[in-house]
């Protein structure tokens, strides 16, 4: 990808961060420390999607700040890659106290800044992390059924898989996890 395109990119993303900034559409807004827009290579062809910011990652303002971070950090270099070939996006970009799962109110006012960043990379292939990055793409069908493939939705293919924090708590998930990297790096 020439020099040119990515700056371009790097450009119009910056832009949107700036307004996500300043987002007020919902009371997540009022509770956070930082807006987490998320990060990476605006070129790339793969980009992983997940829930919504934590503790850490309302500190930092990055995505994947925190434990669930590094797992991901270990999973991506088990495949070869690096954080900085992907660009990472989260459906939710302020922390929901506690963790807890975002309201649907929540994920609609929200989602119009991902499909934005969506346009911008325009990226080949999707990751997601979880039930709610899945549920975005696929309201209609059970993560469970789907976990572990590849989708293919218009011109796009989806893989999806668990949340890193799931691989945390339990070391079954954990190994389901480093089987389905595998199968991302047979596709990447
Ligand atoms: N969990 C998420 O879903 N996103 C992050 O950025 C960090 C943890």
């Amino acid at each position: 990808m020439p020099k040119k395109s990515i700056n371009k990119k790097a450009k119009i993303l910056s832009k949107l961060k700036r307004e996500v900034e300043k987002c007020q559409l919902c009371p997540l807004s009022k509770n956070r420390t930082k807006v987490v827009f998320g990060a990476g290579l605006p070129t790339t062809k793969i980009m992983f999607i997940s829930e919504a910011p934590g503790f850490w990652e309302d500190q930092k303002g990055l995505p994947f700040a925190g434990r669930a971070g590094q797992l991901l950090d270990e999973l991506l270099a088990s495949i070869g890659l690096k954080r900085k070939e992907i660009y990472i996006a989260n459906v939710i970009k302020c922390r929901p106290p506690k963790n807890r799962k975002p309201t649907k109110k929540e994920t609609e006012a929200c989602l119009p800044y991902l499909k934005s960043q969506i346009e911008i990379v325009n990226p080949q292939k999707f990751i997601l992390l979880g039930e709610i990055a899945f549920k975005v793409f696929f309201p209609r069908k059970k993560l469970n059924y789907f976990r572990g493939k590849w989708l293919q939705k218009g011109n796009k293919k989806f893989f999806a898989t668990y949340h890193p924090a799931a691989g945390l708590r339990f070391p079954k998930i954990r190994e389901i996890l480093e089987k389905d990297f595998i199968k991302i790096k047979r596709l990447t």
